[in-house]
């Protein structure tokens, strides 16, 4: 299970495109696209992410909507497991099970099919992946959801952490987290 170098973190934040006031004031967007479009360092980073989760006991992958797809996708296709989509209300078409969580104003709900882990093994671990996490309520949600779907999240995954709005202390403890880029 290894961790980067202090160059390599270096090396990957260098290719996160920092976008001030979006989607409002106030706000530096973390773009994770000009990473994406570089060869090299979007193998990288799934190589790397490859050989942290390669050893553990993971059953599927699940991803965030929707820049939790890309990654998740794509590291569940290296460790041969199957990838679940969260998705936003309204999205998916068959039978959901869903989690509220609250925003800044008013609430949000994250969705996962109701057979989403559904397989031979009885309590499933899973990997949750999204490619950033700020308050942490997005993520929180998405381990109550899949905990609440009789499978077990394992352990967490974010490409870059926020540390100065301390999501992760708000992720459940049974949930082992692993943030690849800390800001
Ligand atoms: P939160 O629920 O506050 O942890 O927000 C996490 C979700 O919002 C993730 O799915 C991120 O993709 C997105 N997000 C929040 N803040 C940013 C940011 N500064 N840059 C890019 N994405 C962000």
């Amino acid at each position: 299970m290894k961790t980067l170098t202090k160059e390599q973190k270096e090396y990957l934040l260098s290719k996160i495109r920092n976008v001030p006031d979006f989607p409002k004031p106030g706000i530096m967007f973390k773009d994770i696209t000009t990473l994406l479009k570089d060869s090299e360092a979007f193998s990288f980073l799934i190589d790397h992410l490859f050989e942290y989760y390669k050893d553990k006991d993971l059953d599927f992958v699940a991803g965030i909507e929707s820049r939790g797809f890309i990654f998740g996708a794509a590291l569940a296709d290296r460790l041969k497991k199957g990838f679940v989509p969260i998705r936003k209300k309204g999205k998916l078409p068959y039978t959901t099970i869903s989690e509220k969580y609250a925003l800044e104003y008013g609430f949000d709900e994250v969705e996962i099919h109701i057979d989403a882990f559904e397989c031979e093994k009885e309590n499933p671990n899973v990997l949750l992946i999204d490619d950033l996490i700020a308050t942490g309520g997005t993520a929180k949600a998405s381990i109550n959801l899949i905990n609440k779907s009789g499978a077990n999240c394992k352990d967490a995954c974010f490409i870059v952490d926020l540390t100065f709005l301390n999501g992760t202390k708000e992720l459940d403890k049974n949930t082992e987290i692993y943030s690849v880029l800390e800001i």
